[in-house]
């Protein structure tokens, strides 16, 4: 019989990134740095995994904070329903739990936020449960290496390729062949140019075999992109400014921003800026902002002080500008502030009421 797990074990120990959370067995870190790395690249979210256990080291630290607190060190990451949830679980853990972290995956599923991939990561990699993990990169190295055409984002795929891996499994070391297993696809089997003639299971791999290697895994659906028309107004008054939170079942639930009007399409947005020129101390440029599902375009306008302003921003909160950055933002927001070369609009030298 083949010995896969053997060949992507040894593969592991020789060729495994050193980071940190692989020094660890501490549920909390796992969890932790798998919740930050979904739909991030290691590199970008290792910073925030560092800057996160300096701030919170453990499950209480992190159950006693405060969500803009928390929102205010993911900045920069997206996805903040990830945090919010981190936050809710670790509260739910300290209240209900004593404090301490279920060690098996049919518990470590009930938690908030927590899914499939992330609590069969927890519960092997921490407690060495014999649980498969199946993320992107399993996905595409089983569907390369045994060539299998189902479509990963099918119910049928979905069922297979965790039969598949479930197979695949090494039952004495459950947690360090899933590592290997993903690190694998992320620095050998990789989307784009795999390195198939410098890689140990070459002999064995299917798709290679046969030529498919780039059409593999297969995806049925293509993702949509919604565009959406942003108009963000910035009013000033003396040294302050005014945001609101965001608090709709939308993207950047908890962040915070400029008053925003929302436009069904893009001769709206015109329009509206349009029949607000003569009210203007600053228009920024169109900014495209891109997200998974969402194209946004973007326009920063800063009002004149002026009566209006007092209707206009009722029901905000006004704070310091030199407060600005203390709030948890989003990176359009973030980048917007950083890029912009001329903020004088924000000094409020020519607008103080
Ligand atoms: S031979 Fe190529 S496609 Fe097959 S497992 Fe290795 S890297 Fe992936």
């Amino acid at each position: 019989m083949v010995n896969y797990q053997g060949i992507l074990i040894s593969w592991y120990q020789i060729n495994k990134r050193d980071l940190p959370w692989r020094n660890t067995k501490d549920p909390y870190k796992i969890w932790l740095s798998e919740i930050l790395l979904q739909q991030t690249r290691v590199n970008q979210g290792l910073p925030y995994y560092i800057k996160f256990v300096e701030s919170y080291p453990n499950l209480k630290s992190l159950s006693n904070a405060n969500e803009d607190d928390v929102l205010r060190l993911w900045q920069g990451l997206g996805y903040y329903s990830r945090a919010r949830n981190m936050l809710s679980t670790a509260k739910e853990l300290e209240n209900n739990y004593r404090g301490v972290f279920p060690a098996f995956y049919s518990e470590i599923i009930k938690l908030k936020g927590i899914g499939e991939y992330t609590a069969a990561a927890i519960a092997s990699f921490s407690f060495d449960e014999q649980v498969a993990v199946v993320d992107g990169n399993v996905f595409r190295v089983l569907s390369r290496l045994f060539d299998v055409e189902t479509p990963i984002d099918s119910s049928a795929g979905k069922r297979e390729f965790k039969i598949l891996a479930t197979a695949l499994l090494d039952r004495k070391n459950p947690g360090i062949f899933n590592q290997a297993i993903m690190e694998f696809g992320a620095l050998q089997c990789t989307p784009q140019n795999p390195d198939c003639n410098n890689c140990v299971l070459l002999h064995l791999c299917a798709s290679k075999e046969r030529g498919t290697v780039n059409q593999r895994p297969i995806k049925s659906k293509k993702t949509k992109s919604k565009p959406r028309f942003f108009v963000y107004k910035i009013f000033t008054l003396g040294n302050d400014t005014f945001i609101q939170k965001r608090t709709g079942k939308d993207i950047w639930q908890g962040l915070y921003e400029f008053p925003l009007e929302e436009f069904v399409d893009k001769k709206s947005q015109l329009d509206y800026i349009e029949r607000h020129k003569n009210k203007l101390v600053y228009q920024s440029p169109e900014i495209n902002h891109i997200l998974s599902h969402q194209r946004i375009t973007a326009v920063f306008l800063c009002f004149k002080a002026g009566l209006e302003i007092e209707e206009s921003t009722s029901g905000l909160l006004r704070i310091p500008r030199s407060e600005l950055f203390h709030y948890p933002v989003s990176v359009l927001i973030d980048n917007f502030l950083k890029n912009t070369n001329d903020l004088s609009f924000l000094s409020f030298d020519e607008n103080v009421d």
